[in-house]
């Protein structure tokens, strides 16, 4: 039995129009300019939204898509870039947990005093760690490992409005929040399927890694697009 409503997110056209292109009985909404398609996929009933890139774009695209659709499971996918040397394009992240990695206090300086970012201290927002859902996690993870040549990670989502590009940078959020990779909105949909309680997953393909020298390859959103509607065909929600 499919009687689940999936309401699957990501931020760019490249990141959507797949899933869009996909789906069966396709009607558009456009509610405060952010475009959700309802159908079905796989006999499953969807709901793609495209939520644009950024937390803020994020956030609230979550929230309409909640109140206005009543999904049961949120989706954020899309591509990131990696913040390990050992992780590459192609790579999958599974979003165990997710927190803002853009979110500091600093010490005072005074004028001609300098900026030095590396004594910046993440805050209390930037400790309130987020959740995926623990049961999505395990099905995603189960069903990725055996069908998809390239490896897959289970951990945590760095989230921010923010592409770093700097090695030395890059190291010292590692160091501070530990996580796989970076994306500027799936910090916004964890909060909020928090808050509502809805259970969410975020899933990232990596698109690129600034550490190895890996250029950004846009092409990967559709690979994860086509991956998880194999993951729709072959479970039921
Ligand atoms: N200015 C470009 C940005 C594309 S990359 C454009 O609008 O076309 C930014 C998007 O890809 C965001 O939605 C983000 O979630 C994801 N992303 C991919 N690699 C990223 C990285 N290294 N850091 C932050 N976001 C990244």
């Amino acid at each position: 039995m499919k009687n689940k409503t999936i309401l699957i997110q990501g931020a760019m056209d490249i990141e959507v129009e797949y899933f869009i292109s996909q789906l069966e009985k396709k009607e558009k909404h456009i509610i405060a300019e952010y475009e959700f398609y309802t159908g079905y996929i796989h006999a499953q009933k969807i709901i793609i939204s495209k939520t644009l890139v950024g937390v803020i774009n994020a956030t609230t695209a979550t929230t309409i898509g909640i109140i206005a659709f009543h999904p049961d499971i949120v989706i954020n996918q899309g591509i990131a870039g990696a913040h390990r040397s050992s992780i590459h394009i192609g790579d999958i992240i599974i979003g165990e947990k997710c927190c803002n990695i853009n979110a500091y206090s600093m010490p005072t300086k005074q004028e001609g005093h300098s900026s030095n970012p590396f004594e910046w201290e993440p805050n209390k927002r930037a400790k309130n760690i987020q959740l995926g859902d623990k049961a999505l996690i395990n099905t995603f993870k189960d069903f990725f490992e055996s069908n998809y040549d390239k490896t897959i990670y289970v951990g945590t989502l760095g989230s921010g409005d923010v592409f770093n590009r700097e090695f030395d940078r890059i190291s010292w959020l590692q160091n501070q929040f530990n996580h796989l990779c970076e994306d500027m909105e799936s910090i916004g949909t964890y909060s909020v399927c928090n808050r509502f309680q809805v259970p969410c997953i975020g899933i990232r393909i990596i698109s690129n890694n600034e550490l190895t020298n890996e250029q950004l390859d846009k092409e990967q959103a559709i690979v994860l697009q086509k991956f998880l509607i194999d993951f729709l065909q072959s479970k039921a929600f």
